[in-house]
């Protein structure tokens, strides 16, 4: 099957051909070259290509097709090119790229290191990472369905979504309490004879505004008086279409409905499922989302990094554009501009291998080897987006805050990443905590350092003396 427009050799654009700028698998930085094999550096390529001539010129249409009707209607668009794209992505072999091949069978068979390259393209496009069914929710949830699920949970919602024909949710966080802290987590699940019961609410539950999505996996309390806070919750699978759902309303971010994608705030009420769909066992909540956040965690990094050179393109665009000479100059005459380019360049490529060296490690062994080094990512790769994006923005003036440019846009989505996937804090505090299990040791190492030093200079024939020592005293002074 192929798709309805077609891309003209003379417009093949410069991906590629161009001098500036050499294909995405030469671009591999040298210290993950090793880890990259041929298969992958070829699909780098064609991810690349398929990225800048056909999705991100795509993005503006799928706005259009969504259309500016009621809410109803945006939260029930379907966008043909989304679809086209699909085929597209498959007919080129572009598909659930993000199932790491030494965990799991069903992917594509790429590792982690070569994924986060990928991803790093598909950051560039709203629509890149859906086109190639890579995009979350979805990635994490079949990582559950794949790492967890029974063979019939498998066959009935794992099948579809890598075949990219339903989406799913991720439900976790609550309105009523602070859901950074998951024991805090209220929605109850009721064993009732075969079934359990669901009651409670739940918001932020991204993708759950899209009518394709008809599956959820929630996480509640199954039994809060367990005497361990971590045994208290279970995550179960909850189809959309279970009687006592209601999507109540939507979420915007920083005024973005995200479209038919969305973020959801939904009530449960007397909500039945059979006893079957429980996720691993009752009470092994906890178990789950760690599994599930560990590699999540840095396809949202990767594809940031993705954002941050998009964001430096645009200003790099802005600053050469040949209409713009506030007092007199282009803005690449303008020096704090040439900075803050350079700066930006910096703080992308240091962040890559920041992403890379976390990619790497759940590939030499699990996610839960690579904590310290996902923590790592999640925390600064955001931070160094908002930091490009912002200054891309200042370069284009009015025009960076308006609809004119992505950038808008990508700096609400980009300022949520330090919140979503736990807030910044708590990682920072549990990579401070761990950081500072060397301290006591460290201040003895010192101490030990310190007499050490004191002994060599006596077997030299020093006693201990400050070098700066100078016991002047001026009424003693000769003039
Ligand atoms: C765009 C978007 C999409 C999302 N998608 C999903 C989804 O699909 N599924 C889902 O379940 N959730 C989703 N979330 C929710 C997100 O994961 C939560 O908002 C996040 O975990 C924080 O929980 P909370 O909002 O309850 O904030 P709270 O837990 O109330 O925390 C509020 C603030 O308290 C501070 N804080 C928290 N812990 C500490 C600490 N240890 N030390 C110091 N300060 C601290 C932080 O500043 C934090 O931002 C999404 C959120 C957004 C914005």
């Amino acid at each position: 099957m192929s798709v309805p427009y077609k891309i003209e050799a003379s417009e093949a654009l410069l991906v590629g051909n161009s001098s500036e700028q050499p294909r995405a698998s030469a671009r591999i930085p040298i210290i993950a070259r090793p880890f990259v094999s041929d298969r992958a550096k070829k699909t780098l390529d064609i991810i690349e290509k398929f990225v800048e001539e056909e999705c991100i010129p795509a993005d503006p249409l799928y706005s259009q097709q969504i259309g500016s009707g009621s809410v109803h209607e945006r939260f029930s668009a379907r966008p043909p090119i989304l679809d086209d794209l699909k085929k597209r992505a498959k007919e080129l072999g572009l598909w659930n790229m993000f199932l790491p091949k030494n965990h799991f069978k069903e992917g594509a068979g790429f590792s982690n290191l070569e994924y986060g390259l990928m991803a790093e393209y598909l950051g560039k496009s709203h629509i890149a990472s859906e086109a190639t069914n890579c995009a979350a929710p979805d990635t994490g949830n079949m990582e559950v369905f794949a790492k967890y699920g029974t063979q019939e949970q498998k066959d009935m919602w794992l099948k579809p979504l890598l075949a990219g024909e339903m989406r799913s949710a991720f439900l976790m966080t609550e309105p009523d309490v602070a859901s950074s802290d998951a024991t805090n987590i209220e929605l109850q699940i009721e064993r009732q004879g075969d079934e359990y019961v669901l009651n409670g609410s739940k918001w932020w539950s991204s993708g759950a505004g899209d009518p394709r999505c008809k599956i959820y996996i929630v996480m509640g309390k199954s039994d809060p008086k367990n005497s361990s806070l971590y045994k208290q919750q279970s995550v179960i699978f909850v189809p959309a279409d279970t009687p006592g759902i209601t999507i109540k309303r939507m979420l915007s971010v920083f005024g973005f409905d995200d479209a038919p994608h969305g973020h959801g705030h939904l009530i449960f009420e007397n909500v039945r499922v059979p006893a079957s769909n429980m996720c691993l066992g009752e009470g092994r909540g906890f178990e789950v989302i760690q599994g599930r956040l560990g590699p999540g965690r840095i396809h949202h990094a990767m594809r940031s990094i993705g954002a941050a050179e998009k964001a430096l393109e645009y200003f790099l665009a802005r600053m050469n554009d040949p209409r713009k000479k506030p007092f007199g100059k282009q803005l690449f005459e303008h020096g704090i501009m040439l900075e803050r380019v350079a700066r930006s360049r910096i703080e992308i490529d240091s962040c890559r291998l920041t992403v890379l060296n976390a990619a790497l490690m759940i590939d030499s062994k699990d996610a839960k080897f690579a904590l310290k080094e996902i923590a790592e990512a999640k925390v600064l790769i955001p931070d160094m987006l908002l930091k490009v994006l912002d200054r891309a923005i200042q370069a284009y003036g009015g025009a960076g805050v308006c609809q004119d440019t992505p950038l808008a846009n990508m700096w609400a989505h980009g300022r949520t990443m330090r919140i979503v996937d736990g807030p910044d804090e708590v990682h920072m505090v549990q990579l401070g905590r761990n950081e500072n299990k060397r301290g006591k040791w460290l201040l003895e190492k010192i101490e030990w350092q310190k007499k050490r030093s004191e002994e060599m200079a006596r077997s030299y024939g020093f006693e201990k003396k400050d070098v700066l020592e100078l016991n002047r005293q001026h009424s003693k002074a000769k003039l």
